[in-house]
């Protein structure tokens, strides 16, 4: 590996020393911790911790005490250390902030790089990132990233899709960085351009982030730009993107597990789930001073994948995130994700990409219609086979939610397009 690449050299390391830093690195992480307010309150002894394991013996940490400890609480730091504030009020709630000091902001912007150096990009990318500058962290978290690779970096940021086009092909952009379902918009407006993928645009890998989203809809994805996707999870309370990413094989998010330790527990209990079963991620920043999170829960679920990576990394991966928590509906007394009906849709050929979940109660009774875009192309003149295909789609999510869905179908692009995220769920109770 070339000497600029330096600060991916842990991602080379064997399971056991990463095992090992990870036991060092906790210790010195609650140390660290109770220099907060916060946690000085809780009585942590950093001492009794022998391994990474010994982390379940820590309190969790939810969304609700970064909310009480604002504005400093969480602070351990001096003010004068901390180089750069993120805040946000994620989808509900009262709004938190996030503390950088110099050190964590170079820790933040090599996992990112670390990430896409593993996706194979390099200095001689041309990188466009897609993502909004500013107080949310996809922007600028990618930024950096960019410029640590040495690739010439392009701080687009999102919307104004001509003007986004117009500089992909201006400056031979290779690879982006972008919001899933902003990806799929922007590949449409190519196509009604006139565009052709490889001739007229140079694109070659892309990372998504922000939306969850499902295997099939990457594959669109992959497929209407004629390159590979990558999946990136991270969340601004851990910093932003990089705390776990794919690798060029494509299977499971490496977590970056020298700066991040993570465990899944079950939702409702917190108790730590079985070995490779799904659960709600809960992570331990273990190298950050500024705001450092002891067992933090993130709301996102998924599961641990077993087995080792070919791609040699011993980072231990995730499953892509299949829905948060907090996402999660209830309807009749059942409860599922948006996700599930995602991946019933993007099952199905005539389907579009655009859909939306609108729930409402008549006569004390909730009920879910599911409105679906056809693909581009698809003829609405032949109501029976338009009824046909109602029934089958309804009927597949009812077997896949247990309960009778209502389905609209629509002719393409008839659904609101977010340049930011995309909006699946409407609740209307
Ligand atoms: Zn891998």
């Amino acid at each position: 590996m070339s000497e600029l690449y330096d600060f991916a050299a842990a991602d080379q390391l064997s399971r056991e020393e990463i095992l090992a830093l990870q036991a060092t690195r906790l210790r010195e992480a609650v140390a660290q911790a109770l220099r907060s307010p916060h946690y000085s309150r809780l009585g942590l002894s950093p001492d009794a911790l022998r391994s990474a394991e010994d982390v379940c013996r820590l309190p969790l940490t939810s969304k609700d005490d970064l909310r009480a400890a604002m504005p400093w609480d969480m602070l351990a730091v001096p003010k004068r250390e901390v180089l750069r504030v993120h805040y946000s009020s994620g989808t509900t709630g009262v709004a938190t902030a996030v503390y950088h000091t110099r050190g964590d902001l170079q820790r933040w912007a090599e996992c990112v790089a670390r990430g896409m150096l593993a996706g194979g990009v390099t200095s001689d990318d041309i990188f466009q990132n897609m993502m909004g500058y500013g107080l949310f962290t996809g922007g600028l978290g990618f930024h950096y990233a960019g410029e640590l690779l040495g690739c010439m970096t392009i701080p687009a940021s999102s919307g104004q899709t001509a003007r986004q086009v117009q500089m992909m092909q201006l400056f031979g952009v290779t690879v982006m960085h972008i919001l899933p379902s902003y990806a799929l918009h922007v590949a449409h407006y190519c196509g009604q351009e006139g565009l052709v993928m490889g001739r007229d645009l140079r694109l070659r890998a892309g990372y998504l982030g922000g939306e969850p989203h499902t295997e099939d809809f990457r594959h669109r994805i992959q497929d209407a730009w004629g390159a590979k996707f990558y999946n990136c999870y991270g969340l601004s309370e851990l910093a932003g993107p990089g705390v776990a990413m794919e690798c060029a094989c494509q299977d499971g998010l490496h977590v970056r597990e020298d700066h991040y330790l993570p465990e899944i527990v079950d939702p409702a209990t917190g108790e730590p789930v079985p070995e490779g079963e799904e659960g709600e991620l809960v992570l331990t920043s273990l190298t950050r001073e500024a705001m450092p999170l002891l067992r933090y829960r993130t709301r996102d679920i998924t599961c641990f994948l077993e087995g080792e990576c070919p791609c040699g990394n011993h980072h231990r991966r995730l499953a892509r995130i299949r829905g948060r928590s907090d996402d999660m509906l209830v309807l009749r007394g059942v409860n599922f994700y948006p996700m599930q009906v995602e991946r019933v849709l993007m099952g199905i050929p005539e389907v579009g990409t655009n859909y939306c979940l609108v729930l409402t109660r008549e006569q004390d009774l909730d009920h879910l219609t599911v409105q679906v875009e056809l693909r581009p192309g698809t003829s609405f003149d032949d109501n029976r086979v338009l009824e046909g295909m109602r029934d089958r789609i309804a009927e597949e999510l009812r077997a896949e939610l247990l309960f009778k869905v209502s389905v609209e179908l629509l002719e393409p692009h008839r659904l609101p397009v977010a340049e930011g995220k995309a909006v699946r769920v409407v609740d209307k109770r």
